[in-house]
Formats: structure tokens, sequence, C-alpha cells
């Protein structure tokens, strides 16, 4: 029993997963100043000043989202770059992103953390690498305080052009030199390492088919002088690998660990085709990886061996990857994914659906570098929760495990999504503003950069 004053109370639930201590039947959490104050079983609430109804429901930890390119929604189903692979459809894409601009930024960023919440997220990275013009991760960060999601921005970057034997066009490329004076600004001016920070920035140069050699290995030391974290794309398809072998004469990950990022510093998106010793030194390393399933296998690139990162000590969590290649923000189905592509790889002994949770909560933090504060409910730590509802008829019949029933039923969207104590989502709808507003000028920005007449 706790005195303490609450000012949210979200009570009543079928059960509690705090995923640091034994499930709570009936369970409730306290919130006071954006912190859990307390989690206690039934009979035991505190006081407070407002009450979250979790009936019928369960409490999880919020999901946090360890890979995506939001500003990508505005391509969303593209249909001249579906059904190719990636290279192919990267070409198609990239001149049409060079027509971006900050108010596309900022109303693709809006959208894209609404519709992250929606799905039952808290906290997400972005990974932005084009840079047509500036400004681009302060109109990004500007929607993220309006939305009030956790944020954690890559500024990402690519210098490697077509003249110079890389991917991208001239377009959408800068000089090594303003990429890390831009990515010094952007960290000074908002990176915050404060515990709850809202805000952190990573440093993020896109892939080794689009960033010279120097400017990863700058980066990593800029990141080591600013102690902010790494982030990039390695061995997501296997023209990776064809292109690491005759440009640099090693495999992606030996490219990355020649470049200086093999570190506990370093996260990294996808990781579909290291072989079993690149396995064995991510996980000496400590890199993190952030699983993406929806887009590996839409984009064809194959799937990822999770349970062989896992047991080699690699934390990996779970990311949607960008709107253009997965085209569905909702971590829920990202999770629900990752449940059937690992029992398709591995058999259905091989993951359940409390592991793909603890990605998506306790993996996730730690690529963020945030195992400390964020992934777990718990006593004294940032309140970033989610309460999913059960009672709907999808779920009709399922008793005996709300976790597996979570993943295996559905879909399933938040009651409330809750980030540091502030409901996002309360009784399944948006809290925000003008959330009409903002898709029709979506709408209007995405058509013009689509070249479509109206
Ligand atoms: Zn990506």
């Amino acid at each position: 029993m706790t005195d303490a004053p609450a000012d949210t109370l979200v009570r009543d639930a079928e059960l509690v997963v705090t995923l640091d201590r034994a499930d709570i039947p009936g369970g409730w959490v306290a919130i006071r100043d954006g912190l859990v104050s307390a989690v206690g079983r039934p009979g035991e609430e505190p006081a407070a000043t407002r009450t979250l109804s979790a009936r019928g429901s369960l409490v999880t930890p919020g999901l946090i989202n360890t890979h995506h390119h939001i500003y990508q929604n505005l391509t969303r189903s593209f249909a001249p770059a579906l059904n190719v692979e990636l290279f192919d459809w990267l070409t198609v894409l990239y001149p049409v992103w060079a027509n971006l601009d900050e108010e596309a930024i900022e109303v693709s960023t809006w959208v894209g953390l609404a519709e992250l919440a929606l799905g039952g997220c808290t906290t997400t990275t972005d990974l932005l690498y084009v840079h047509p013009r500036p400004g681009f991760i302060d109109a990004q960060i500007r929607a993220a305080r309006e939305v009030g999601l956790r944020f954690h921005p890559a500024r990402g970057s690519m210098s490697l052009s077509q003249k110079d034997g890389g991917l991208p066009p001239d377009s959408v490329v800068q000089s090594d030199d303003e990429i890390l004076a831009d990515c010094e600004r952007a960290v000074r001016a908002h990176h915050d390492p404060a515990p709850g920070a809202m805000v952190r920035i990573a440093l993020g140069p896109c892939s080794p088919f689009s960033v010279t050699p120097e400017l990863m290995t700058a980066t990593a030391e800029l990141a080591e002088r600013l102690d902010v974290r790494l982030h990039t794309h390695l061995a997501e398809a296997r023209e990776e690998d064809t292109f690491c072998l005759e440009k640099f004469g090693r495999r992606p990950v030996e490219q990355f660990e020649h470049v200086g990022w093999g570190s506990d510093r370093s996260w990294v998106a996808h990781c579909v085709h290291p072989d079993d010793d690149e396995i064995a030194r991510l996980g000496q390393w400590g890199t993190g990886v952030a699983h993406c399933p929806s887009s590996n296998m839409l984009i064809g690139a194959g799937t990822a061996r999770v349970k062989d990162l896992r047991t080699a000590g690699v934390p990996v969590g779970l990311g949607c990857d960008g709107s253009a290649s997965t085209d569905h923000a909702s971590l829920w189905l990202e999770a629900r994914t990752a449940l059937l592509v690992a029992k398709g790889r591995g058999g259905s002994a091989s993951m359940t659906a409390r592991d793909i949770l603890e990605i998506a909560t306790v993996g996730s933090a730690a690529c963020l570098g945030r195992a400390d504060e964020l992934g777990r409910i718990r006593a004294g730590r940032p309140a970033d929760l989610v309460v999913w509802e059960l009672d709907e008829i999808a779920f009709a019949g399922a008793h005996t495990d709300l976790v597996e029933a979570w993943l295996r039923c559905g879909p399933v969207r938040p009651r409330h999504t809750l980030v540091h104590g502030r409901p996002i989502v309360e009784d399944g709808r948006l809290t925000l503003p003008h959330v009409r507003d903002m898709l029709t000028e979506h709408a209007r920005i995405s058509r013009r950069l689509q070249a479509l007449d109206r």
C-alpha cells in the first residue's frame, strides 16, 4: 500500500506486464511528474488526480522503434518503386526525395509520429539521410515536441554520389565537411544527455554504398568526442556484399569494423546477411541490431537470424523501417511479423510472443543506449506504457496467456499510449489537435512530390 499522491493512475488491468517483476493480474501503475511512482496489485491503489481505465486490457512497457525513415511516408506505396529490390528501389526514389523541403519534413514527421503512437510506440529513432536543404533535423524536433513522442533522430548523411562510384545522384549528397559540421551543430542544439530526456541525437551515415569510408571514420570519431550514438544500415542485401567486396575488398561487417564502428556505441539496421563469425564479432562488440522483418521481406532481402544474434549477445531491437519499404509504421504489426518470421525460420519453439515483447522494449532500449531507463515498467523510470484493449471480438476465448494472445490474435490497437505520463492516445484516439488538417497538408505535399495533378 502506498499513500504517494499520483497525478495519473492506470488501473484494473487484466494483466500488467512490467518485464521487471512477475506479471500482475488486476494490477495498476501510478504516475507522478512523468515517472512511474508505484506499481501494484489490486486493492492497493494510491489516490490519484486522474484515472485511466485498463479494464479488459494488457499493460506493457511502450514499444521502442529502433529504425525508421519517417519522411518516406510521403512516398508510401509509390507505384514506380514497387516490386523491385533494394538498389533499384533507391534509384527510383532518390530523385523524388531530392525535392523535400523543411515543411515536407515537419509535416511528414508529425504524421509519422502520430501513426507510431497509434501502434503502441512511445520512443522512436529516425534516420533522415537526405538533406537537399538545411533545417531538416530541427523541423523534425519541432514536430516531435508537438506530438510528444520520445525522439532519438539520427542526423543521417550521404556523401558518395554516382560520379564517385556510389548509388545516389549528386542532388541528394553533401560534402563530408558540410555533414560533420551539421552533425555537431545538431548535437549541440538538441541533444539532451540528462535522465528522462525527450530528445537525443545520434549520427547516421546511411550505408557503405552511399558514404565514403573517410566519412564513416570521421563520424565515429565525432560521436566519441560528443558522446552520442552511431546508427547505420548494415548487411541488408546481397547486393551490398558484392559492392563492398568490389570496392573495399572486404565484406560489409569487415568494412564496418575497418572504419571504426565495431563498438557498443553503434546500432545497425537489418543485419540479414552476416556469417557465423560476423555474428560472433557483433556480439563481442555489443553492437545493437534493429530487426525490421516487414521491410526485409517486402524488399526481398531475406530474414535476419534473430535467435543467433541474441545468443551471441547482440542487443536486438525492433524497427519498422521507412514508410516506403514497409509502408506501415505499427510496431504491433511489426512485432507480430517478427514472431511469424522467427517461427517460420526456426520452428514453432524458437521464439515466443514474450521474447518479441522483450525485443521491442528492453532490446530496443539497449540499441538506443537507454537500457537503464526505458523498456521496463519500474518505479522511478519514465512512465512510457501502453494499454492494449483485449476485450474485443478478436480476443474472445483467449484467457490463458495474454501476451501470446496479444500477438496471435488481433489486430489490436492501444486504448492508451502514454509517454512520460502523458496520454498521446486516449480511449483509442489521438489526443493531438488538428489531425485532419495535418493529413490534408500531408496529402498536398506528397502529391506535389509524386508529381500528381491535384
Ligand atoms: Zn532503413
